[in-house]
Protein backbone atom coordinates (compact mmCIF):
# COMPACT_ATOMS: atom_id res chain seq x y z
CA UNK A 1 0.00 0.00 0.00
CA UNK A 2 3.01 2.47 0.52
CA UNK A 3 4.44 2.18 -2.99
CA UNK A 4 0.49 1.83 -4.65
CA UNK A 5 -0.68 5.22 -6.06
CA UNK A 6 -3.54 6.51 -4.29
CA UNK A 7 -5.68 6.58 -7.33
CA UNK A 8 -10.08 5.52 -6.94
CA UNK A 9 -11.52 2.50 -8.25
CA UNK A 10 -12.87 4.69 -11.34
CA UNK A 11 -9.88 5.92 -12.11
CA UNK A 12 -8.88 9.42 -10.55
CA UNK A 13 -5.34 10.21 -9.03
CA UNK A 14 -5.83 11.85 -5.29
CA UNK A 15 -3.16 13.12 -3.85
CA UNK A 16 -1.51 11.99 -0.64
CA UNK A 17 -0.01 14.63 1.41
CA UNK A 18 1.60 15.07 4.87
CA UNK A 19 1.44 17.58 7.89
CA UNK A 20 4.19 17.92 9.92
CA UNK A 21 5.05 19.77 12.84
CA UNK A 22 9.01 19.48 13.01
CA UNK A 23 11.64 18.99 9.91
CA UNK A 24 11.75 15.31 11.47
CA UNK A 25 8.29 14.32 11.04
CA UNK A 26 9.42 14.40 7.68
CA UNK A 27 11.20 11.08 7.62
CA UNK A 28 8.07 9.43 8.59
CA UNK A 29 5.85 10.96 5.73
CA UNK A 30 8.23 9.42 3.63
CA UNK A 31 8.12 6.20 5.11
CA UNK A 32 4.55 5.91 4.66
CA UNK A 33 4.85 7.41 0.83
CA UNK A 34 3.46 10.75 1.25
CA UNK A 35 3.69 12.56 -2.22
CA UNK A 36 4.81 15.22 -0.63
CA UNK A 37 4.52 17.66 2.75
CA UNK A 38 0.55 19.38 2.46
CA UNK A 39 1.20 21.41 5.82
CA UNK A 40 4.88 21.85 7.46
CA UNK A 41 3.66 24.42 10.70
CA UNK A 42 6.67 26.32 10.97
CA UNK A 43 5.64 27.38 14.69
CA UNK A 44 7.76 25.20 16.38
CA UNK A 45 10.65 27.09 15.72
CA UNK A 46 9.56 30.42 17.59
CA UNK A 47 7.94 28.76 20.68
CA UNK A 48 9.58 28.47 23.93
CA UNK A 49 12.44 30.20 23.21
CA UNK A 50 13.19 34.69 24.04
CA UNK A 51 15.27 34.88 20.74
CA UNK A 52 13.21 35.20 17.26
CA UNK A 53 14.91 32.81 14.79
CA UNK A 54 17.23 34.17 12.17
CA UNK A 55 17.30 33.65 8.51
CA UNK A 56 19.67 30.85 8.40
CA UNK A 57 18.70 29.03 11.44
CA UNK A 58 15.04 28.92 9.59
CA UNK A 59 16.88 27.58 6.43
CA UNK A 60 18.54 25.19 8.03
CA UNK A 61 15.26 23.73 9.04
CA UNK A 62 13.55 23.81 5.39
CA UNK A 63 16.82 22.14 4.06
CA UNK A 64 16.02 18.93 6.65
CA UNK A 65 12.32 18.70 5.48
CA UNK A 66 13.32 19.06 1.51
CA UNK A 67 16.68 16.66 1.87
CA UNK A 68 13.83 13.89 3.47
CA UNK A 69 10.91 14.71 1.15
CA UNK A 70 11.43 14.13 -2.45
CA UNK A 71 7.71 16.09 -3.78
CA UNK A 72 6.34 19.06 -2.79
CA UNK A 73 6.84 20.82 0.27
CA UNK A 74 4.44 23.45 1.42
CA UNK A 75 5.57 25.62 4.33
CA UNK A 76 2.94 27.81 6.29
CA UNK A 77 4.16 30.97 7.65
CA UNK A 78 4.00 31.53 10.80
CA UNK A 79 0.47 31.04 12.42
CA UNK A 80 0.80 32.90 15.80
CA UNK A 81 -2.22 33.59 17.91
CA UNK A 82 -5.11 32.77 19.61
CA UNK A 83 -4.56 28.47 20.28
CA UNK A 84 -0.68 29.39 19.36
CA UNK A 85 0.80 31.40 21.55
CA UNK A 86 4.32 32.04 22.79
CA UNK A 87 3.62 32.30 26.29
CA UNK A 88 5.44 35.86 27.30
CA UNK A 89 6.49 36.65 24.25
CA UNK A 90 4.30 37.83 20.51
CA UNK A 91 1.57 35.72 20.02
CA UNK A 92 0.52 36.82 23.41
CA UNK A 93 -3.72 37.48 24.10
CA UNK A 94 -4.27 40.82 24.77
CA UNK A 95 -7.70 41.25 23.26
CA UNK A 96 -10.29 39.61 24.26
CA UNK A 97 -10.95 37.92 21.52
CA UNK A 98 -7.91 36.78 20.48
CA UNK A 99 -9.17 34.19 17.68
CA UNK A 100 -10.33 37.20 15.60
CA UNK A 101 -7.38 39.03 16.74
CA UNK A 102 -3.89 39.88 15.79
CA UNK A 103 -2.94 36.51 14.57
CA UNK A 104 -1.26 34.76 11.80
CA UNK A 105 -1.37 36.79 8.36
CA UNK A 106 -2.15 39.83 10.58
CA UNK A 107 0.24 39.47 12.56
CA UNK A 108 3.06 38.79 10.45
CA UNK A 109 2.08 42.21 7.98
CA UNK A 110 1.83 44.11 10.85
CA UNK A 111 5.38 42.87 12.28
CA UNK A 112 6.99 43.07 8.30
CA UNK A 113 10.58 42.22 10.29
CA UNK A 114 9.57 39.19 11.43
CA UNK A 115 8.25 38.20 8.04
CA UNK A 116 11.00 39.45 5.80
CA UNK A 117 13.14 36.97 7.70
CA UNK A 118 11.08 34.03 7.29
CA UNK A 119 10.48 35.24 3.71
CA UNK A 120 14.37 35.36 2.66
CA UNK A 121 14.34 31.79 4.52
CA UNK A 122 11.77 30.63 2.35
CA UNK A 123 12.76 32.08 -0.60
CA UNK A 124 16.76 30.77 -0.48
CA UNK A 125 15.07 27.37 0.01
CA UNK A 126 13.18 27.46 -2.86
CA UNK A 127 16.21 27.37 -4.76
CA UNK A 128 17.10 23.86 -3.47
CA UNK A 129 13.39 22.25 -4.09
CA UNK A 130 9.77 22.05 -4.16
CA UNK A 131 9.08 24.62 -1.52
CA UNK A 132 5.57 26.48 -1.84
CA UNK A 133 4.61 29.09 0.74
CA UNK A 134 1.28 28.84 2.36
CA UNK A 135 -0.51 31.91 4.11
CA UNK A 136 -2.59 31.33 7.22
CA UNK A 137 -5.95 32.98 8.01
CA UNK A 138 -6.12 35.28 4.99
CA UNK A 139 -9.63 36.69 5.01
CA UNK A 140 -9.44 39.11 1.88
CA UNK A 141 -7.35 40.24 -0.79
CA UNK A 142 -5.17 43.16 0.05
CA UNK A 143 -3.52 40.38 2.26
CA UNK A 144 -2.55 38.24 -0.62
CA UNK A 145 -1.27 41.44 -2.58
CA UNK A 146 0.33 42.76 0.46
CA UNK A 147 2.55 39.59 1.41
CA UNK A 148 3.05 38.81 -2.36
CA UNK A 149 4.57 42.34 -2.79
CA UNK A 150 6.86 41.85 -0.04
CA UNK A 151 8.41 38.71 -1.85
CA UNK A 152 8.74 41.16 -4.42
CA UNK A 153 10.95 43.16 -2.95
CA UNK A 154 12.61 40.45 -0.74
CA UNK A 155 13.15 38.81 -4.12
CA UNK A 156 14.91 42.22 -5.44
CA UNK A 157 17.25 42.46 -2.50
CA UNK A 158 18.27 38.49 -3.10
CA UNK A 159 19.24 38.83 -6.61
CA UNK A 160 21.03 42.03 -5.61
CA UNK A 161 22.88 39.86 -3.10
CA UNK A 162 23.90 37.18 -5.60
CA UNK A 163 21.82 34.85 -3.58
CA UNK A 164 19.58 31.88 -5.73
CA UNK A 165 15.58 31.52 -5.21
CA UNK A 166 13.06 30.29 -7.47
CA UNK A 167 11.46 33.55 -9.06
CA UNK A 168 8.16 31.43 -9.48
CA UNK A 169 7.37 30.68 -5.82
CA UNK A 170 3.81 28.93 -5.58
CA UNK A 171 2.06 31.31 -2.66
CA UNK A 172 -1.19 30.26 -1.31
CA UNK A 173 -3.67 30.58 0.91
CA UNK A 174 -5.42 28.81 3.52
CA UNK A 175 -9.31 28.76 3.35
CA UNK A 176 -10.06 28.65 7.00
CA UNK A 177 -12.09 31.91 7.52
CA UNK A 178 -15.91 31.93 5.97
CA UNK A 179 -15.42 35.52 4.24
CA UNK A 180 -12.29 33.65 2.36
CA UNK A 181 -14.09 30.58 1.03
CA UNK A 182 -17.14 33.03 0.23
CA UNK A 183 -14.64 35.13 -2.00
CA UNK A 184 -12.86 32.20 -2.79
CA UNK A 185 -13.27 32.92 -7.14
CA UNK A 186 -11.94 36.84 -6.25
CA UNK A 187 -9.08 35.13 -4.36
CA UNK A 188 -7.77 32.55 -6.88
CA UNK A 189 -7.20 35.21 -8.74
CA UNK A 190 -4.26 36.03 -6.53
CA UNK A 191 -3.47 32.83 -5.17
CA UNK A 192 -1.53 29.66 -6.56
CA UNK A 193 -3.30 27.03 -4.86
CA UNK A 194 -5.83 26.83 -1.97
CA UNK A 195 -5.35 25.20 1.06
CA UNK A 196 -8.93 24.57 3.50
CA UNK A 197 -7.86 24.91 7.18
CA UNK A 198 -10.73 22.82 8.58
CA UNK A 199 -9.56 23.19 11.92
CA UNK A 200 -10.08 26.69 11.74
CA UNK A 201 -13.18 26.89 8.93
CA UNK A 202 -15.22 25.05 11.38
CA UNK A 203 -13.94 27.31 14.14
CA UNK A 204 -15.19 30.62 12.40
CA UNK A 205 -18.12 29.16 10.62
CA UNK A 206 -19.87 27.49 13.47
CA UNK A 207 -19.08 30.65 15.84
CA UNK A 208 -17.09 27.90 18.23
CA UNK A 209 -14.07 28.16 20.19
CA UNK A 210 -12.19 25.50 19.01
CA UNK A 211 -10.19 25.33 22.22
CA UNK A 212 -13.31 25.42 24.57
CA UNK A 213 -13.88 21.89 25.84
CA UNK A 214 -17.66 23.42 27.02
CA UNK A 215 -18.43 23.91 23.24
CA UNK A 216 -17.13 21.21 21.58
CA UNK A 217 -20.22 19.19 20.85
CA UNK A 218 -20.99 21.95 18.24
CA UNK A 219 -17.75 21.33 16.51
CA UNK A 220 -19.44 19.65 13.16
CA UNK A 221 -17.75 19.05 9.86
CA UNK A 222 -20.86 17.53 8.42
CA UNK A 223 -22.82 20.88 9.56
CA UNK A 224 -24.36 22.02 5.60
CA UNK A 225 -22.79 25.33 6.30
CA UNK A 226 -19.34 23.88 6.49
CA UNK A 227 -19.87 21.54 4.07
CA UNK A 228 -21.25 23.96 1.43
CA UNK A 229 -18.16 26.74 2.13
CA UNK A 230 -15.66 23.45 1.35
CA UNK A 231 -17.40 22.63 -1.92
CA UNK A 232 -17.43 26.87 -2.88
CA UNK A 233 -13.59 26.20 -2.29
CA UNK A 234 -13.16 23.11 -4.55
CA UNK A 235 -15.22 24.81 -7.32
CA UNK A 236 -13.64 28.13 -7.38
CA UNK A 237 -10.22 26.51 -7.32
CA UNK A 238 -11.41 24.37 -10.36
CA UNK A 239 -12.71 27.81 -11.77
CA UNK A 240 -9.64 29.49 -11.85
CA UNK A 241 -7.47 26.40 -12.69
CA UNK A 242 -5.52 26.12 -9.33
CA UNK A 243 -4.81 23.19 -6.78
CA UNK A 244 -7.12 23.01 -3.78
CA UNK A 245 -6.11 20.83 -0.87
CA UNK A 246 -7.34 19.99 2.39
CA UNK A 247 -4.62 20.12 5.38
CA UNK A 248 -7.27 20.01 8.52
CA UNK A 249 -7.69 17.66 10.62
CA UNK A 250 -11.28 16.57 8.53
CA UNK A 251 -8.98 15.42 5.54
CA UNK A 252 -7.31 13.03 7.91
CA UNK A 253 -11.15 11.32 8.98
CA UNK A 254 -11.50 8.36 7.30
CA UNK A 255 -14.95 8.75 8.14
CA UNK A 256 -15.18 11.69 6.00
CA UNK A 257 -12.74 10.27 2.93
CA UNK A 258 -15.65 9.42 0.80
CA UNK A 259 -17.76 12.84 1.31
CA UNK A 260 -14.58 14.74 0.30
CA UNK A 261 -13.93 12.29 -2.47
CA UNK A 262 -18.16 13.06 -3.81
CA UNK A 263 -17.17 17.03 -3.06
CA UNK A 264 -14.31 17.10 -5.17
CA UNK A 265 -11.30 17.07 -3.65
CA UNK A 266 -8.53 15.70 -5.40
CA UNK A 267 -5.85 16.69 -2.45
CA UNK A 268 -5.75 15.56 1.28
CA UNK A 269 -2.87 16.55 3.75
CA UNK A 270 -2.71 14.51 6.94
CA UNK A 271 -0.79 13.18 10.17
CA UNK A 272 1.34 10.61 8.30
CA UNK A 273 -0.44 7.73 10.57
CA UNK A 274 -3.35 8.23 8.83
CA UNK A 275 -2.35 7.99 5.23
CA UNK A 276 -2.39 4.11 4.70
CA UNK A 277 -5.74 4.26 6.23
CA UNK A 278 -7.17 6.96 4.14
CA UNK A 279 -5.20 5.24 0.76
CA UNK A 280 -6.64 1.76 1.24
CA UNK A 281 -10.50 3.89 1.00
CA UNK A 282 -9.56 5.74 -1.89
CA UNK A 283 -8.39 2.84 -4.15
CA UNK A 284 -11.84 1.52 -3.03
CA UNK A 285 -14.36 4.05 -4.06
CA UNK A 286 -15.95 5.34 -7.05
CA UNK A 287 -15.72 9.10 -6.89
CA UNK A 288 -17.97 10.08 -10.24
CA UNK A 289 -20.60 7.96 -8.14
CA UNK A 290 -19.82 9.59 -4.88
CA UNK A 291 -20.16 12.96 -6.75
CA UNK A 292 -23.59 12.33 -7.64
CA UNK A 293 -24.34 11.31 -4.22
CA UNK A 294 -23.41 14.81 -2.61
CA UNK A 295 -24.92 16.17 -4.66
CA UNK A 296 -28.25 14.81 -3.80
CA UNK A 297 -27.23 15.42 0.08
CA UNK A 298 -26.41 18.97 -0.81
CA UNK A 299 -29.46 19.73 -2.68
CA UNK A 300 -31.77 17.93 -0.25
CA UNK A 301 -34.04 20.60 1.72
CA UNK A 302 -35.07 18.49 4.70
CA UNK A 303 -32.68 18.46 7.67
CA UNK A 304 -33.12 15.16 9.09
CA UNK A 305 -32.98 13.22 5.80
CA UNK A 306 -29.63 15.42 5.19
CA UNK A 307 -28.25 13.91 8.09
CA UNK A 308 -29.32 10.44 7.63
CA UNK A 309 -28.07 10.54 3.81
CA UNK A 310 -24.69 11.42 4.89
CA UNK A 311 -24.44 8.94 7.13
CA UNK A 312 -25.89 5.83 5.64
CA UNK A 313 -24.66 6.69 1.90
CA UNK A 314 -20.72 8.04 2.51
CA UNK A 315 -19.93 7.71 6.76
CA UNK A 316 -20.78 4.39 7.95
CA UNK A 317 -20.89 2.17 4.35
C1 LIG B 1 -6.63 24.35 10.26
O1 LIG B 1 -7.01 25.38 10.81
O2 LIG B 1 -7.39 23.48 9.82
C2 LIG B 1 -5.18 24.07 10.12
C3 LIG B 1 -4.75 23.10 9.34
O3 LIG B 1 -4.32 24.83 10.80
P1 LIG B 1 -4.12 24.78 12.40
O4 LIG B 1 -4.81 23.57 12.92
O5 LIG B 1 -2.64 24.78 12.58
O6 LIG B 1 -4.75 26.07 12.82
MG1 LIG C 1 -5.69 27.02 11.18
Amino acid sequence: LKTEPAVSGDGRKIGLLANVELPDDSKEAAEVGAEGIGLYRTEFLYMNREEMPGEEEQLAAYRRVLRAMEGPVTIRTLDLGADKTLGQGRGQATSSNPALGLRAIRLCLKETDLFRVQLRALLRASAEGDVRVMLPMISNIQELRQTRHLIDELMTELKAQGLPFNPNLPVGAMIEVPAAALAAPLLARYADFFSLGTNDLIQYTLAMDRVDDEINYLYDPLHPAVLRLIKLTIDAGAAAGIPVAMCGEMASDRRYTRLLLGLGLTEFSMHPANILEVKRLIMQSDVAALARRVDDILTSTDALEYRELLDLSLIHI
